[in-house]
């Protein structure tokens, strides 16, 4: 064995100076893009900042146990946030399928090697709201059956012994209750409420808001707007189900998360994007991509009967946004033709939108690319006028 330190050095990596990196995305034949649509899971998500990738690099070079790491950080990001506890999941949906599991078992190390079988646990989620949203999935991972309410006076009539969880999707509520009467109801029968916030930040309040209003459990997007690792979350909130949502994951083996390991790089890394993101000026930031925005608007408005209208969406992807659109007699493509050419044009662009309309935001763009983004529309709408 030589000297420890250079031989812990070599096996890691090139040696000092700045490593030669291969264009692998290139090698691969893979099509990058510019993101204008938004932190899309399909499109990759959001890009990590320096500081998250330090901390992964950081982390790589040695050994902690897993579950230590996961104590301290969860520690700090719930003491960062000033809420009870946290941990850090796969994902939002990692931390609503643990999350869940925790509420149906408790401590009970018996019940965590039972499930998906719920056999004698109460194992029915009340589910706010008739949206049809994928991601419910992540409760019915665990067993437990979902049932849905639309309104108040079905929520408290729905509820009964086999009651477990009442569940709200913060984002796609299609009801008249208010988070507030959600969470109230669950305190007056004293069952566990969870929030499900994966792209509610900005704003950062958010953060916290629902854990101070009463939510037992909320579930954060590490990969969204806090920009850590794409395939990391969140779970915030009361300690006592945290802990319990913990014994559903690795190290230990017998459970329904066990596919859902986070490495320490990961834990370590999300705690610093969570740091980053409360140390942002965000007011500064909302205002240049405000700017930013009437730029793009601007730049778009030259081609005659183009349209473009400044949005904020109320929840989820809470950004400056800006919606065009234009009179397809005096310029005729469609807006899925229009996307499409700015997808196959170079660079490529992503945007995002319905069938009537192209819809940008800036939040995920790199430095440098609000001006391209803003010519290519423009020259793809003015060539189709042409
Ligand atoms: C993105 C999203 C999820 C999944 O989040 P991941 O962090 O990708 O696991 C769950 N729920 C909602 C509402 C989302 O927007």
């Amino acid at each position: 064995m030589g000297g420890g330190g250079s031989a812990t050095a070599s096996h890691l990596g090139r040696g000092s100076g700045i490593p030669e990196y291969r264009d692998y995305f290139a090698e691969l034949g893979l099509r990058t893009f510019i993101n204008a649509a938004g932190t899309l899971t399909a499109l990759s998500g959001s890009l990590m900042p320096d500081e998250v990738v330090e901390a992964y690099d950081y982390a790589r070079r040695t050994y902690v146990r897993l579950d230590d790491i996961q104590d301290k950080v969860g520690e700090r990001i719930a003491s960062m946030l000033g809420v009870e506890y946290a941990t850090v999941t796969t994902g939002a949906f990692g931390a609503i399928t643990l999350g869940t599991a925790g509420v149906l078992t408790g401590m009970d190390e018996k019940k965590v090697a039972q499930l998906p079988d719920t056999t004698g646990m109460k194992n029915v989620v009340i589910k706010m709201g008739t949206s049809d949203i994928g991601y419910i999935h992540a409760v019915l991972n665990t067993g437990a059956k979902v049932i849905e309410v639309s309104t108040l006076q079905e929520l408290e009539n729905a509820i009964d012994e086999r009651t477990a969880m009442l569940f709200y999707f913060n984002a796609y509520n299609n009801t008249d209750v208010t988070p507030e009467q959600f969470v109230a109801v669950g305190k007056k029968y004293g069952i566990p409420t969870f929030n499900d916030i994966a792209a509610d930040v900005p704003p950062v309040e958010n953060l916290w808001k629902y854990s101070k209003m009463g939510f037992d459990l909320v579930a954060v997007s590490g990969g969204k707007g806090l920009r850590g690792p794409q395939s990391a979350g969140l779970l915030l909130g009361r300690r006592d189900l945290i802990q319990a949502a913990r014994l559903h994951t690795p190290p230990r083996g017998a459970t329904i998360g066990r596919g859902m390991k986070v490495n320490k790089e990961e834990v370590l890394a999300m705690m610093v994007a969570v740091e980053r993101y409360l140390a942002t000026d965000h007011e500064k930031e909302w205002k240049e991509w405000e700017s930013q925005i009437q730029f793009i608007s601007d730049t778009v408005k030259t081609v005659p009967g183009t349209e473009t209208e400044y949005y904020v969406p109320e929840i989820a992807n809470h950004v400056p946004t800006l919606r065009i659109t234009w009179d397809q007699n005096r310029i005729p493509v469609t807006p899925n033709d229009a996307k499409q050419r700015l997808r196959d044009g170079h660079p490529s662009i992503e945007t995002g939108g319905g069938r009537d309309d192209i819809s940008v935001s800036v939040w995920m763009m790199r430095p440098g690319e609000v001006e391209i983004v803003a010519y290519r529309i423009r020259d793809v709408l003015r060539a189709a006028a042409a």
